[in-house]
Formats: structure tokens, C-alpha cells, sequence
């Protein structure tokens, strides 16, 4: 197996160590990539704005989820975790004891690489892992390069050096960025959901106001809570809340913000869930309590008015996005069904659910809520007392 081992300040991790990251995965067949953020020296002062270890560990995690490698990307927190200086030999040493028959290649670019033999204990770098060097353009690659690497083969003969051109690579210094996004700017430059995440912790002197979000903002804001795997639900959910809305006069841009927050808690344990719902003092019954599927609903759009400032209106279309209820309003319904029917679902009798959605939306909510209904009683699971209301006041 063959693992490569990115270590950075990652403050913040941004687009130029993704297309690196992904470039050198393919090009040198690697099984696995571990992302290694560095501890900073405990006793140095951190200007204000900056990110504590764990912000920057949760900002890595959102940016290695977006290389879009899946499972074969880590996360791996042993060096913010270790106490005093903190050495790439100690997490070399460290990565080859998780891994004892794995080949380790370390992954820099152009300004580390050229300062190798000033790190600590060079030679037990390279006893432990290759080297995987980047530069963005050829004239780094071949000029600095070459000096550099036969310096290296001279003075540690057992080191193994790897030199790429990734031409496409994004070229960003995160001291200019972190100025960037004080600035206001930079949100090219980062993963939306880093970006996103920036802005909800008020990172960077990023300054943005959490009550008053342009959509642009909104939109990254709402993907750094979710799993990756959701992103394309809840983008699939704002699209189909827009066509519904169109469709039947309602506010679009409510509509919009309210599918952007409705999963905004969806991957909050029971356990959590359970914390935010007393701290809101919500209430819940024996049902509610046990079933995580209800208590997002309740979470989110607690979060939605509390964190994001938005109306009743937002907030009640959040609040029934899973089970419906009896009366509700036109903009409940658009989300309820939004949720339900949008591009990514796939599952049984949804382009019906669909077609009847867009020639009558109470129709479509009718069958949407007797469809759910079905499914629960084949389950043998038990149905939410408001989903029945809401289907007994459509038939009237
Ligand atoms: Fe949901
Ligand atoms: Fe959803």
C-alpha cells in the first residue's frame, strides 16, 4: 500500500493544496492520503481572528472530503494532539507504526522541499518515507529543482525523491488569503464548505453578518454542516424550491433559504440533538425523543432563527420539512416537497410524485404524505401523529 503524508499549517486549507494533493494522488498511484495539520508552537501568539486547532482540524476534514477521493482521504490529528515540539520524523515514525508495510511518501511544495536538510533529523525522514515534491511551474521544477535534489542524493544516500510539475495548480500564499478574506474577497480561492465554515466562526477577521447573508454566502454556510454526501441533496432541494415556487407564486428567495438550512442539524447525533433541544427548550414527545429523523427538523429551524435570524415563515417551513401537519402554508409545502422530490432522489414512483407536484400542489402533497405513510407502515415503523393530520385535512 502506498500512503501519502500532507502535513501543513492548513490556516486555512485552500483550493492550491487540493488540486496539489489530488495531482500528486494520481500521478504517483497512491492507495491512501493522510492530511497531517500541524500544532503550532503552544507558547506563540496567535493573532486575533486566527483558528484554534480544532477549527483548523474541522476546516482540513471539510477540505479533504472535497478531493472527492472518499474514504481514501484522512484526516489525522496526532500532531495537534501531541504535547511540545512537534517533529515530521515523530509523525513519519508514528503514520509507519499505524502502517507497518505501507510505503510512506511525504508531500510538500516548492519552499519546503528547498529547506529539507534544515529540518529536524533529515535522515529519519528519509529513512521513513519518499519524497514527493511539487512545484507549480517547470522553471521551479527544473532549475531549483535538480540543484536541490542531487544536494539531497549526495548527502542522504538512502533518500528517494519524486519531483512534479502540476501545471494547473492554483497558486495561493494563505498570508495573502487570510488578507483576502478579511477584505471581504477570497472565497475563489477556498472549498465552499471551508469557505463557508470561515464565515460561520467569524475566522480571518472575515466580519460577515450570520442574520443578513446574501445568498452567495448563505450557500457555503449551509454546506460546511453537512456531510459530504448530502451537498448534492440540499443544492438539489434549493433548485426545486425555486421551480416550486415559480410555479406557484411564492416567495423564491425565502423558499431558497429555507432548502439551503433545512438539513443544516442532519448530522448531529441523537446525543446532540437531544443538547440543542433542551438549550432552544423545545419540547418533544416519547416519539420525538427517540427518533433522530424528527428531532433535525426541530434543531434546524431552531438554528435557522436563533443563528441565521430568519422569519417565521423560514422557520416553520423548517420546522415541518419531514412530517407535515394539518393547514399548512404555501411555503411549508414548497419545502416539504422540495425535500422530497428533488433531481438527486430516486426511489419508486417519484417522477408520478413529481408530474402531480407541478399540476397541483396539494395533489402532489397529498400523495407525497400518503406514499410516506405506506413506507412507514411497511416498515412497521410508527408514523408522526402530525404527518396523519396533515393527510386527513387534505382529504377533507
Ligand atoms: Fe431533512
Ligand atoms: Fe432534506
Amino acid at each position: 500500500m502506498k500512503i501519502g503524508v500532507y502535513g501543513g499549517t492548513f490556516n486555512p486549507p485552500h483550493l492550491g493544496h487540493l488540486t496539489a494533493a489530488r495531482a500528486v494522488f494520481e500521478l504517483l498511484k497512491l492507495d491512501k492520503l493522510l492530511l497531517v495539520p500541524a500544532g503550532l508552537p503552544p507558547h506563540k501568539e496567535l493573532p486575533a481572528g486566527s483558528p484554534t486547532a480544532e477549527q483548523r482540524l474541522e476546516m482540513t476534514r471539510l477540505a479533504g472530503e472535497q478531493i472527492g477521493l472518499g474514504d481514501q482521504v484522512e484526516v489525522l490529528d496526532l500532531e495537534l494532539r501531541r504535547q511540545g515540539k512537534s517533529y515530521t520524523s515523530d509523525t513519519l515514525a508514528q503514520i509507519k507504526a499505524l502502517y507497518p508495510e505501507a510505503e510512506l511518501w511525504l508531500l510538500m511544495g516548492t519552499d519546503m522541499f528547498l529547506t529539507l536538510q534544515t529540518w529536524h533529523a533529515p535522515e529519519e525522514i528519509f529513512a521513513l518515507a519518499g519524497i514527493a515534491a511539487f512545484g507549480r511551474t517547470e522553471a521551479d521544477t527544473e532549475e531549483l529543482f535538480s540543484v536541490q535534489r542531487e544536494y539531497l542524493y549526495r548527502t542522504y544516500p538512502n533518500a528517494r525523491i519524486f519531483t512534479l510539475t502540476i501545471p494547473g495548480v492554483v497558486d495561493v500564499s494563505s498570508t495573502e488569503l487570510r488578507e483576502q478574506l478579511a477584505a471581504d474577497r477570497g472565497a475563489n480561492l477556498l472549498p465552499p464548505a471551508v469557505y463557508g465554515y470561515i464565515l460561520r466562526e467569524g475566522l480571518y477577521h472575515s466580519n460577515a453578518d450570520l442574520k443578513h447573508l446574501s445568498l452567495s454566502k448563505l450557500r457555503p454556510v449551509a454546506l460546511s454542516y453537512l456531510k459530504h454526501k448530502r451537498i448534492p441533496h440540499v443544492l438539489g432541494t434549493e433548485q426545486e424550491a425555486i421551480r416550486l415556487a415559480e410555479r406557484y407564486g411564492a416567495d423564491v428567495g425565502k423558499a431558497r433559504v429555507g432548502a439551503l438550512l433545512h438539513d443544516c442539524t442532519k448530522k448531529l447525533d441523537l446525543a446532540e440533538q437531544l443538547a440543542l433541544c433542551e438549550r432552544y427548550g423545545i419540547p418533544l414527545d416519547d416519539m420525538e425523543r427517540k427518533t433522530l429523523k424528527l428531532l433535525h427538523a426541530k434543531t434546524g429551524a431552531a438554528i435557522a432563527r436563533d443563528v441565521f435570524g430568519v422569519d417565521d415563515e423560514i422557520y416553520g417551513a423548517i420546522l415541518w420539512h419531514t412530517t407535515g401537519r394539518a393547514g399548512m402554508t404555501l411555503l411549508e409545502k414548497i419545502l416539504y416537497l422540495a425535500d422530497y422530490i428533488e433531481p438527486s432522489r430516486d426511489f419508486p414512483g417519484v417522477d408520478k410524485l413529481r408530474a402531480v407536484c407541478y399540476k397541483d400542489l396539494d395533489a402532489g402533497l397529498l400523495m407525497g404524505l400518503e406514499m410516506t405513510i405506506g413506507e412507514m407502515n411497511a416498515l412497521g415503523s410508527p408514523v408522526h401523529r402530525a404527518t396523519i393530520e396533515a393527510r386527513d385535512a387534505l382529504k377533507g
